[in-house]
């Protein structure tokens, strides 16, 4: 029975992770063509699953996995079957990053990016965290931008997002800039039209390509999750960060977890309801 129920979940999995990676090449195909022709980057967001569930994942193709609590990322990348199984895996960090945690982050095996640099502070602790591993090559990171400006949600203001990142370019050597990311407003209605957070990610991409002189090809996107990643890569996103339409909705237990920080880190999570 039970084998029978874990063996059908298993195809289901990567029917929908075949669905979505589909999809994100029919969407790339309709993009205007001002836009970097990449191929966009699809990051599976497994948060509260099992790392059973990465490995089957990674079995059918997926190599980039994201997880936004610093704790859960640690375990899941240090899962001795995961190492095992898993040797081509990428991590990104997605969510929202204190400094007291960033040693303890940057001993992830397989880190590959983290997405959510919001201040030069953090930037630079990152960058002599990251040093002082005396890791091979330099770490990737991308800026969060605060698109739609509402205090609650973490990343730079416009004005500073041009700041931030000439300070990673030009003092943080252990780090190498690959793009800009956004959260944006919860529930946007796309029959509303464009989603305003993508528009503005795209400007603020705009006008730092023209400060900095960069190619816009320079420069990523990462922006779109379960319900819009389509229309995200159809206005330029280089790369979606999917969880529930792959992995299944998640269930939170209602007892707090002080382990975990939930006010403080998991500011990124919209879904929880
Ligand atoms: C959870 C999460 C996602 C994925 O959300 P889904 O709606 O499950 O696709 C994407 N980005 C961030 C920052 C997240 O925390």
């Amino acid at each position: 029975m039970i084998g029978r129920r874990r063996a059908g979940a298993m195809a289901d999995l990567g029917l929908r992770l075949r669905a979505v990676t589909d999809n994100i090449s029919g969407a790339a195909a309709r993009r205007p063509r001002e836009l970097p022709a990449v191929a966009p980057r699809l990051v599976a967001v497994g948060k509260t699953k099992p790392a059973s569930l990465m490995i089957e994942a990674y079995h059918h193709g997926q190599r980039h996995f994201g997880e936004n609590y610093v704790q859960e990322l640690v375990e899941k990348a240090s899962d001795s079957q995961i190492l095992s199984l898993c040797p081509e895996i990428k991590w990104h960090f997605i969510g929202h990053l204190q400094k007291n945690n960033v040693n303890k982050l940057m001993a992830t095996p397989n880190l590959f990016m983290i997405e959510t640099i919001d201040s030069i502070k953090l930037a630079d602790k990152v960058n002599v965290s990251w040093q002082k591993k005396q890791a091979a090559g330099r770490l990737k990171v991308m800026v969060q931008v605060n698109t739609s400006e509402e205090d609650s949600k973490h990343g730079m203001s416009a004005a500073d997002t041009l700041s931030t990142v000439s300070h990673i370019v030009d003092h943080c050597p252990g780090l190498e800039f690959v793009g800009l990311m956004t959260i944006g407003r919860y529930g946007y209605d796309l029959s509303e039209g464009p989603n305003p957070d993508f528009q503005v990610l795209a400007a603020r991409r705009r006008e730092l390509c023209s400060k900095l002189n960069l190619p816009l090809e320079a420069v990523e996107l990462s922006m779109g999750m379960s319900t819009d990643y389509e229309h995200a890569i159809e206005v330029g996103a280089t790369s979606v960060r999917v969880g529930s339409v792959i992995f299944g909705e998640r269930t939170y237990p209602n007892k707090p977890n002080p382990g975990k920080e939930p006010e403080a880190e998991g500011v990124g999570e919209r879904v929880a309801a």
